[in-house]
C-alpha cells in the first residue's frame, strides 16, 4: 500500500542535513571510485558468498572472463555482500555494473544512483566514512548491509529471468544469515521479486508498486523503491530520504507490535 513516509521517528537527522549530506556523497561516490578492496565481512555472512569462480551461469562466467583478460586488476567476480553483520536493514540491487561493484568490488559504488543511495545512508546516520567522505574504501554501514541480486556482471547491465533464479540462494543465504534482519529495501521490481522469493514470500501477495511495503511470515518488512537508475538517470534523494525514513519506521514496528498479519500479504 502507499504508505507516508514522513511518519518518522524524531532521532533521524533533518530534513535539510540530509539533502545536503546527501548530495556531497552524491557527488563524491557516483564518480568513477578507485578500485577499492571489498570490507570485510562478518563470518556469517561471509561464509553465505558464492565461489570467486562461480560457473552456475555460463554467460556471466563468460562474460566475467573476458573482463579478467580486459582488465586483470578489476575485482571482476561475485560482488560480495557490503555491510555490517549486526544489519536490521538489508538494500538490494539487481546486479553490479560493469564498471561499478564488477570493477570495485562493492555493491553500488560508482553507479548511478550509488552514490545518492550511500549519502542518504550517511545522512541518516546508517553508515560512517572515518577518514575522507570521497574515500569509497572508508565507507562503513551501521545496520545496513547492501547486496545484488545477481552477484555477477552481467552484459548490458540486464540478467536474465534464470540468472535471477540461479543466484537466488546467493540472496536468501545472506539474508536468512542476518539475525537483527528487520527491514529489506527492494530497488526495482526484478529485485523485489528476487526479495520476495528470497524472503519465503508469495509474488501474487506482494506485488511490486513504488513505495509499497509487505510483510512476510518471519516478521520482516520488505519496501518496494525505484531502481537506482533509470534510463542512465539516477535515482532522486527525496525518494531514497522517504524510504529510509520508512524502513525506521518499520523496523519499531517489527520490534513492538504483535499484530498477526503475515505470509508475504501486502501491507494494506
Ligand atoms: S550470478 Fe550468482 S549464481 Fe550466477 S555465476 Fe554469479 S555468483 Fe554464481
Amino acid at each position: 500500500m502507499m504508505t507516508d513516509p514522513t511518519a518518522a521517528p524524531a532521532d533521524i537527522a533533518a530534513p535539510a542535513d540530509i539533502a545536503a549530506n546527501a548530495d556531497i556523497a552524491a557527488n563524491a561516490l557516483d564518480a568513477e571510485a578507485p578500485a577499492a578492496s571489498p570490507a570485510p565481512a562478518a563470518t556469517e555472512l561471509a561464509v553465505t558468498e558464492p565461489p570467486r569462480d562461480c560457473p552456475l551461469c555460463p554467460r556471466l562466467a563468460a562474460f566475467r572472463a573476458e573482463q579478467r583478460l580486459a582488465h586483470p586488476d578489476w575485482h571482476n567476480a561475485p560482488v560480495p555482500v557490503f555491510g555490517d553483520g549486526d544489519a536490521w536493514l538489508a538494500i538490494v540491487g539487481l546486479s553490479p555494473g560493469l564498471k561499478g561493484g564488477n570493477r570495485t568490488g562493492r555493491t553500488f559504488d560508482a553507479e548511478k544512483g550509488g552514490g545518492t543511495l550511500y549519502g542518504t545512508l550517511l545522512a541518516f546516520r546508517l553508515a560512517h566514512d572515518h577518514v575522507d567522505i570521497g574515500t569509497a574504501d572508508d565507507l562503513v554501514l551501521d545496520g545496513v548491509v547492501t547486496i545484488d541480486a545477481v552477484r555477477c556482471v552481467p552484459p548490458n547491465n540486464q540478467p536474465t529471468k534464470d540468472e535471477l533464479l540461479t543466484c537466488r540462494p546467493f540472496l536468501a543465504a545472506p539474508l536468512a544469515a542476518l539475525p537483527e534482519l528487520r527491514v529489506v529495501v527492494a530497488l526495482g521490481e526484478d529485485a523485489h521479486r528476487s526479495a520476495v522469493k528470497a524472503l519465503g514470500g508469495k509474488l501474487p501477495k506482494a506485488p511490486y508498486a513504488a513505495m509499497a511495503d509487505h510483510r512476510f511470515p518471519s516478521g520482516v518488512w520488505l519496501i518496494d523503491c525505484a531502481p537506482l537508475a533509470t534510463d542512465g538517470v539516477g535515482i532522486d534523494a527525496a525518494v531514497l530520504e522517504a524510504v529510509i525514513a520508512r524502513a525506521l519506521v518499520l523496523r519499531s514496528m517489527a520490534e513492538g507490535r504483535t499484530d498477526g498479519r503475515a505470509d508475504g500479504d501486502p501491507a494494506e
